[in-house]
């Protein structure tokens, strides 16, 4: 058995870090405020695709390994991962989504045909990515970390000084919570706000960036969104807000008019210019924040970093 790690943090980070970490012999525990499902990781949409990133070498190997794990996730039926297209309307690309239009495996990248257009585009794309149902993946990974032998502790954290004091090295998954434990005011609330509407499951994502505008068909219904508010920091909906929401998504799928309304939502995305993982001088500190709006797409490649940095 390798050395003990305490992690700070229950959301997905916490968790694929842990589960990481315990994987590679390491006796881990994680110290969390919320459990899981009071997470903003619950609150996301959620599917993988690198959203408002720095174009660099580092986003697109840490998102090229999720994609990855997340593939071979999808053949097992417990984990709440599917393989699913999105249909991205419009030719508009981020330099990001560039390189991984370039880099995806063959097939899973073409224009979209004339009969899957929407919403009056005249072009787009048709992307194969995994989609991640977070009410069934969140308890997926939960129990995956528990049944490796890592141990939850419930309790708030008042300073990571704190938690080093326990002959432990620690890694910081506290998402927006680093704002006061890391002291870091690079960090930024962008809150989102979503619908869950009823209907069948059409097992596909629709997504126009402007707005940002996404329907994401899961089996607990459809998920519409969004927002992409910066710096707000207040974590309830707008009904203007949400109505808006509804247009923008009628517009591309006009169905969803007869669809009810199951309940609304919003979630803080923690953002930061960079992604911080990174080892502090000096302390027994690894830092993994700040994923903003692509915290599942960089999961498992951000955990096998944090791995790294502590075999240096
Ligand atoms: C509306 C919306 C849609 C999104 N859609 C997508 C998507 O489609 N794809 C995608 O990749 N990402 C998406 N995201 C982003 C994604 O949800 C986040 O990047 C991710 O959840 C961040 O995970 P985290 O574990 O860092 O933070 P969190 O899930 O917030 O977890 C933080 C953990 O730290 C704990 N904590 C904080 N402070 C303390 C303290 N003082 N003491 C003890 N514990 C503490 C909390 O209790 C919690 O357990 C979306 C986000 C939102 C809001």
């Amino acid at each position: 058995m390798k050395n003990k790690i305490t992690i700070a943090g229950c959301g997905v980070i916490g968790l694929t870090t842990g589960i990481r970490l315990a994987e590679a012999g390491y006796s881990v525990q994680i110290v969390t405020r919320d459990l899981p499902q009071q997470t903003t990781s619950n609150k996301a949409a959620a599917f993988w695709f690198p959203y408002h990133v720095r174009d660099s070498e580092k986003i697109l190997d840490w998102s090229m390994a999720s994609y990855k794990a997340f593939e071979s996730l999808s053949f097992h039926t417990d984990t709440g991962v599917h393989m699913t297209p999105v249909i991205k309307l419009g030719n508009e690309f981020s330099e990001i989504e560039k390189r991984i239009k370039a880099t995806l495996p063959p097939g899973r990248f073409r224009p979209l045909k004339q009969n899957e257009l929407a919403g009056g585009f005249k072009s787009g794309w048709r992307i194969e990515v995994p989609l991640i149902e977070t009410p069934v993946y969140l308890p997926y990974l939960l129990n995956r970390f528990l049944m490796q032998g890592g141990k939850i502790i419930q309790r708030t954290i008042q300073s990571l000084d704190e938690l080093m004091q326990d002959k432990t090295t620690v890694v910081n998954c506290t998402g927006l919570g680093s704002r006061e434990l890391a002291h870091d005011d690079q960090l930024h609330p962008v809150r989102g706000q979503i619908a869950l509407l009823k209907t069948e499951n059409r097992h596909r994502i629709l997504l126009d960036d402007a707005g940002p505008t996404y329907i994401v068909y899961r089996q607990d219904g459809c998920i519409c969104g969004g927002t992409y508010e910066m710096d707000c920091g207040i974590e309830v909906t707008e009904e203007a807000a949400i109505q808006d929401i509804l247009q923008r998504c009628c517009r591309i799928e006009p169905r969803l008019q007869e669809a009810g309304v199951i309940s609304t939502w919003a979630g803080l995305r923690p953002y930061r210019t960079d992604i911080r993982v990174e080892k502090e001088t000096g302390k027994p500190l690894i830092h993994n924040y700040g994923h903003g709006g692509s915290g599942f797409t960089v999961s498992w490649g951000c955990a096998d970093e944090v791995k790294s940095l502590l075999e240096i």
